[in-house]
């Protein structure tokens, strides 16, 4: 179990995520909603371990991830939402420099790769630079690189970024099933309708603060609106939208 304990993130006086409270059970995928801004990438890299709350704790398996953080690390792969990717290593280089300090055996180790490339349908291109990867080819390797230890917790930061109509169904498909596998997922997206497919909650986050916790349906009952678009709108869009795109017009023809 992964729980967030009135977790409080200052970067400088104003908070970035703001006494936020959850618990993720084996099993469950959790989408992480939220418009641009509102916290999502910055309470994933609390749970990665990357960043420290200023306030509050994260326990998994109900010890603070903080006390042994290597041991915690051990047991999630985490998408970054920007990668930081060795450009001038291949593909292949890359996994197998992640495997080997994931301490998988180099047997081991190899023969996955090249399962995972082909699966992912790089095998023709695992030996060239990353450099000249396509943002879809990136986020291939970054998901493989957070696969290859099969961890009990994966930590997605707006995963399908950027990835082509098949990979993407065959990601959503294999988050399913590894969840029925009983691991914890973590899906932040801004992109309702995948979230309203894949998880069995939603979490929606809006300046720091979680306005919403409740699984899809729950939400479409309680707030008597069919979709989880209507729902966001709802409880997070207070704009004129239409006003804003025609202030927009008006503005590149002032
Ligand atoms: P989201 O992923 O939901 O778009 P973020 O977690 O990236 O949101 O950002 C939340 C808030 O924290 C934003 O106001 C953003 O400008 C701010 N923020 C994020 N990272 C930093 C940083 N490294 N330093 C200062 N402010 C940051
Ligand atoms: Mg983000």
């Amino acid at each position: 179990m992964l729980e967030l304990n009135n977790v409080t993130k200052k970067y400088q006086v104003i908070p970035a995520v703001n006494r936020v409270s959850f618990t993720i059970k084996p099993s469950e995928i959790v989408g992480y909603l939220g418009p641009n801004g509102a916290g999502k990438s910055t309470t994933i890299k609390m749970l990665a371990g990357l960043l420290e709350p200023t306030e509050g704790k994260i326990l998994f398996d109900g010890k603070n991830i903080r006390k042994d953080l290597y041991a915690y690390k051990k047991r999630i792969g985490y998408v970054p939402e920007n990668a930081e990717i060795y450009p001038h290593l291949s593909g292949y280089d890359y996994l197998l420099m992640v495997g080997r300090l994931r301490q998988i055996p180099e047997k081991i180790l190899k023969n996955r790769i090249k399962q995972l490339l082909e699966f992912f349908k790089l095998s023709v291109e695992m030996d060239l630079a990353i450099s000249s990867y396509s943002k879809g080819m990136i986020q291939k390797v970054l998901i493989a690189s957070a696969l290859l230890h099969d961890p009990e917790v994966l930590l997605l930061d707006e995963p399908l970024s950027g990835l082509d109509v098949t990979t993407s169904l065959v990601i959503k498909d294999l988050l399913k099933m590894l969840a029925e596998d009983g691991k914890i997922i973590m899906y932040s997206s801004h992109i309702l309708e995948v979230v309203e497919k894949i998880c069995s909650r939603a979490i929606i986050i809006h300046n720091g603060r979680i306005v919403a916790d409740d699984s899809v349906e729950n939400l479409r009952n309680l707030m008597k609106l069919p979709s989880l678009e209507e729902i966001f709108n709802q409880l997070v869009v207070q704009e004129d939208t239409t006003a804003q795109a025609r202030g927009i017009i008006a503005a590149i023809r002032s």
